[in-house]
C-alpha cells in the first residue's frame, strides 16, 4: 500500500517538474513591451550583451529551482513517512522522557533532511559563484551552512517541543495556545535578530565613510530617524550583489547597508536607497509585517489543527501515524506548513510589493532625484543579474519587489509629471535579491 503511494508521489513530482521545465525554459517570458523599448527601463539600453545573456540564463535556472525545490521537500517528507523512516527515527529516539525522545527524533529528522538537501544547497552556491554573484570562499560558505544548521535546529527544537507538549495537553485547543505563545516569541526573535543572530554571520559597524554618513544622517534627520540606527555590514567577502534593509524593533531597529552597495554606487544613488529604506522605517513596515505574520500564523495553525486529524484518520495507515500527538507526525506537520506558506506566498508577495512601491514613492519625495533613482535601479538589476520583467507566475510567486521594469518606468513617468507640475514629487527604490531568499521573519528590504 505504502509502496504504491510512494511511487504515485514520485511520478506526480516528476510530471510536475517536467511541466515546470517547459513553462520556465520554453514558456512565455515577460520581455519588454513595445511601448517601453528603447526607454531607460529597457535593459538593452543599460546592460551589455553579456549581462543580458547571463541574466536570462541565471533567472531561468533560479526560477526553475524555486518551483521544483519546495515540492521536492514535500516529496521527501512524504517518502520519509510512506517508507517507514519516520517510525525508525522514533524508535532510535526512544526514551523514558518524552521531551528527550521528541528532541532526539527532531535531531535525526533534521540531520537526515539536511544531508538530502545538501547537494541542492551546494549547487545553488556554485551556480551563484559561476555567474559572478557570490564571491564567498567555500570554507566561509560551509561555516555559514553549519551556523544555519544549529540556529535553525535550535529554534525548531524549541518550537517543536512546545508544540507537541501543547498537543498532548489538548488536541482541540493546542493551535490557539501555540499561537498565543508565538506572539512573545516572534517579538523576542525580532528584537534579538540584529544584535544576536545576524552578527553570527557577518560583521556590523557604523558607516566607515564619514562624509557619506553625514549626508545620510541629514537625510535621516529630515525623516525623523535617530542617527544611531544606521549600520554598514561587511558583505563584499561573500557577494557582489547590492542590498540594504530595515530590521529589528524598538531600540534594536536599524537600517543596514551592505558595503557592496557603498562600494559600487555613487553618493546620490546611495542616498536614494537610504531614502527608500527610510520610507519603510517611517511607514512602520516592520510592524505591519509582524502583525500580518502573526495573523497568518493564527490562520495557518487553525488550518493545520483541522487538517492533521482528518488526514491521519483517512491516511494514517499509509503515513504510519496513529495520532496527532505522536512525534512521528512531525513530517506531516512540516509538509502542511510548507504547503500553506507556498500557496499563500502570492498574497504576502503582493503586500510586500505594495510596501516597496510606497517606499519608492517616499524616496522620490524625499530626494526628488529621478535620475539617481533610475541609475540605482539599473545598477541593481546589473549587479544581481535580475530579470527586469518576469512571467506572471514567476512574478506572483517570487517577487517581493516590483520587477525593475515596473520600478524604473514608474520613476520615469514620475519625472515626466514633475516637469509639468514642479511642486509634486515622487518615488524610487533599491534592492537586489540575494542567495538568502527564504525569509521567515519580517525584514524589509
Ligand atoms: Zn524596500
Amino acid at each position: 500500500m505504502s509502496k504504491k503511494w510512494s511511487i504515485a508521489a514520485l511520478i506526480l513530482y516528476v510530471v510536475y517538474a517536467i511541466g515546470m521545465y517547459f513553462y520556465i525554459f520554453h514558456g512565455p517570458s515577460g520581455g519588454v513591451p513595445a511601448t517601453l523599448k528603447g526607454t531607460v527601463a529597457d535593459p538593452q539600453t543599460f546592460m551589455t550583451e553579456r549581462e543580458l545573456l547571463l541574466s536570462d540564463d541565471f533567472s531561468k535556472i533560479r526560477n526553475y529551482l524555486f518551483f521544483i525545490i519546495t515540492p521536492f521537500e514535500w516529496l521527501v517528507y512524504l517518502l520519509i513517512m510512506f517508507m517507514g523512516l519516520s517510525r525508525v527515527f522514533e524508535k532510535w529516539a526512544d526514551s523514558r522522557w518524552k521531551l528527550i525522545k521528541n528532541g532526539a527524533y527532531l535531531f535525526l529528522l533534521y540531520l537526515f533532511t539536511t544531508i538530502i538537501f545538501y547537494p541542492i544547497d551546494l549547487y545553488r552556491y556554485n551556480l551563484s559563484k559561476e555567474y559572478g554573484i557570490s564571491t564567498q570562499e567555500f570554507s566561509s560558505w560551509m561555516k555559514d551552512f553549519v551556523i544555519d544548521f544549529w540556529v535553525n535546529f535550535g529554534t525548531t527544537l524549541l518550537v517543536v517541543l512546545v508544540l507537541y507538549w501543547l498537543i498532548q495537553k489538548s488536541t482541540k485547543k493546542w493551535w490557539f495556545h501555540a499561537w498565543l505563545l508565538t506572539i512573545p516569541f516572534a517579538i523576542f526573535m525580532m528584537y534579538i535578530q540584529p544584535v544576536v543572530i545576524d552578527p553570527l554571520y557577518n560583521e556590523f559597524y557604523p558607516l566607515k565613510d564619514k562624509e557619506l554618513e553625514a549626508k545620510i544622517l541629514s537625510l535621516a534627520d529630515q525623516a525623523d530617524i535617530p542617527s544611531e540606527h544606521v549600520f554598514e555590514v561587511n558583505m563584499s567577502e561573500k557577494t557582489n550583489a547590492l542590498n540594504a534593509y530595515v530590521t529589528g524593533i524598538g531600540e534594536n531597529s536599524r537600517i543596514v547597508l551592505w558595503d557592496t552597495t557603498l562600494n559600487s554606487l555613487t553618493d546620490e544613488e546611495i542616498l536614494f536607497i537610504m531614502a527608500h529604506e527610510m520610507g519603510h522605517y517611517v511607514e512602520k513596515h516592520i510592524y505591519i509585517g509582524i502583525a500580518s505574520y502573526l495573523i497568518s500564523i493564527l490562520v495557518g495553525l487553525w488550518l493545520i489543527a483541522k487538517l492533521m486529524p482528518w488526514i491521519i484518520s483517512r491516511f494514517g495507515s499509509v503515513l504510519k501515524i496513529d495520532k496527532v500527538g505522536d512525534i512521528r507526525s512531525l513530517p506531516l506537520f512540516f509538509v502542511l506548513v510548507s504547503f500553506l506558506l507556498f500557496v499563500s506566498s502570492p498574497l504576502s508577495n503582493y503586500i510586500s510589493r505594495y510596501q516597496e512601491t510606497r517606499a519608492d514613492e517616499y524616496a522620490m519625495e524625499l530626494t526628488g532625484s529621478a535620475e539617481a533613482a533610475v541609475s540605482t535601479f539599473q545598477n541593481l538589476a546589473k549587479a544581481g543579474l535580475s530579470e527586469v520583467n518576469p512571467s506572471w507566475l514567476v512574478k506572483i510567486f517570487r517577487y517581493t519587489h516590483p520587477p525593475m521594469l515596473e520600478r524604473i518606468n514608474t520613476i520615469a513617468r514620475y519625472a515626466d509629471t514633475r516637469e509639468e507640475k514642479p511642486e509634486q514629487e515622487k518615488d524610487t527604490d533599491d534592492e537586489t535579491e540575494t542567495e538568502k531568499e527564504k525569509q521567515t521573519k519580517p525584514k524589509t528590504e
